[in-house]
């Protein structure tokens, strides 16, 4: 303190005298310098958030996964002509195939991301073997990734966003390279605390290089002979296609397909995405139900991982297998067909809300008759000047109940009218009568409309067949259409 009482100059005794401490000075100048290195730096844009161009070019991208992923396979076609396809390899190569895809599915995915089962240590070291072969990370930064898609859907905070894309949601987000500032958090204590994953997360190396290439190819090199086919073909095309395949979860089961779970996001339920995936096409069913070992519910729908599942339960390697309640799927079903009923509904035409019509006196009524085309139905003024020349039953029935209480004879009286005249009859609504008309038959036209809760904001309602306030049920007794 007395070094700094000796740097005192003129200007900071003023200071002190007008309130403003040596020491908040100090520290407010230091704020001013840190603030003005941190704006600095926050001026200058993370590379994945400048343009493109040719000098940043090779910055933006990420070429770890690039190289696995595009480089390897496209330097590899070069050898296509010097080693011939051997049948046994390409049955090998399709079989490696499912196995690796199923290490993501059956493993990744459903065990280590959304716990959906538990599985004895065989299976899991089996599952991490084969999802090691996928060449997609480990199960760790996979799992750390795809919980974060979950929790952060559609947002930028979501690795893979949707929003962004249908390149970007497939391989894009791979190839590259991701602002950290946009990384968000998830909770994955389960897995730091489960050796295997972290012993797999620590030499991911050695596991890819041995289960995505080594030992494809040995297979097919110690049984058949064929070395180098079993690297190309069984190793390194499969793996180009199975990274194809997988990434298809993330950016087809986004884009095409049904939502009938809900419709707030863009996962979406496709046969083909279900092909290319071995089964995760039902992608609007997981996003609800992320922790369901099932994706696909019925058994005629392709879903070779859930059975995978199911048979290993059977052999007691599975077991604990999450399934929603049956009530709870249902429930999001009926939401979804509701809400779609509702936009359908919210476009139609249901007439004046009664509420919303000016009332008027039946002598009013009577005197609006003699210009135009009036009637009265249920204490509601109907204008029906443009209909007459149109009435189905002909235009002298009509003519005969303008200027009238109509009810009867329109809800049996004469004739019981159908529900489509009913719906009819509402869009020519133009006012309610007060006094004059049948009182009891207005009130039980009220009373029956009180289960009718489906208003929109505009006030417009639906009315559900024969609910209409015009329809009068077991009045009149007469015979209907
Ligand atoms: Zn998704
Ligand atoms: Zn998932």
């Amino acid at each position: 303190m007395a070094s700094q009482f000796k740097e005192l100059k003129a200007s900071d005794i003023e200071d002190i005298a007008a309130g403003t401490t040596f020491r908040s000075k100090v520290s407010y100048n230091r704020g001013a310098e840190k603030s003005e290195k941190e704006l600095k730096q926050s001026r200058e844009k993370h590379i994945s958030e400048q343009p493109l161009t040719f000098s940043n070019f090779f910055q933006k991208i990420q070429w770890i996964n690039t190289t696995l992923i595009l480089l390897i396979p496209l330097f590899c076609t070069v050898f296509i002509p010097y080693v011939p396809l051997q049948r046994k390899t390409l049955i090998w190569g399709t079989v490696w195939y499912f196995c690796t895809g199923f290490g993501i599915t059956a493993g990744y995915h459903r065990l280590w991301s959304h716990r959906a089962y538990s599985a004895r240590y065989p299976l899991r070291l089996l599952l991490l073997f084969w999802g090691s072969g996928a060449g997609e990370g480990s199960i760790k930064w996979w799992s750390n990734g795809h919980r974060t898609h979950h929790r952060y859907t559609d947002t930028d905070k979501d690795p893979y966003n949707a929003k962004r894309g249908f390149w970007f949601s497939h391989m894009g987000w791979m190839v590259f390279v991701q602002n950290p500032k946009l990384k968000g958090r998830t909770d994955i204590s389960d897995l730091l605390t489960d050796p295997m994953v972290i012993s797999q997360h620590k030499y991911y190396f050695y596991w890819l290089a041995v289960s995505a290439y080594l030992f494809p190819m040995a297979v097919a090199g110690y049984f058949w002979g064929d070395w180098k086919g079993g690297l190309l073909y069984a190793g390194v095309f499969r793996l180009f296609f199975i990274h194809q395949a997988t990434f298809c979860v993330n950016s087809l089961a986004h884009w095409i397909g049904d939502q009938p779970f809900d419709d707030r996001r863009t996962p979406r339920d496709h046969t083909l995405t279900a092909l290319a995936t071995f089964g995760e096409g039902n992608h609007n069913f997981h996003h609800e139900f992320p922790s369901d070992y099932r994706n696909a519910l019925k058994w005629y729908q392709y879903d070779p991982t859930k059975q995978l599942i199911w048979i290993m339960s059977k052999f007691g390697l599975a077991y604990n297998l999450q399934r929603f309640s049956q009530n709870v799927i249902e429930q999001g079903m009926v939401q979804q067909k509701q809400k779609k009923l509702d936009r359908w509904r919210a476009r139609l035409n249901w007439g004046v809300p009664i509420d919303q019509l000016p009332v008027i006196e039946f002598d009013d009524f009577k005197e609006k008759s003699k210009d135009r085309d009036l009637v009265v139905i249920s204490g509601i003024v109907h204008d029906v000047t443009d209909f007459v020349e149109n009435h189905p039953g002909g235009r002298i029935l009509i003519k005969s109940a303008i200027g009238k209480d109509s009810t009867a004879v329109f809800n049996g009286g004469v004739y019981r009218h159908s529900n489509a005249a009913h719906n009819l009859l509402a869009t020519m609504r133009i006012a309610v009568v007060r006094g004059g008309c049948e009182v009891e038959v207005w009130k039980t036209a009220h009373r029956e409309r009180t289960d009718v809760d489906l208003v929109e904001s505009d006030g417009k309602k639906i009315h559900r067949a024969g609910q209409q306030p015009s329809a009068v049920r077991g009045h009149f007794g007469a015979p209907g259409a």
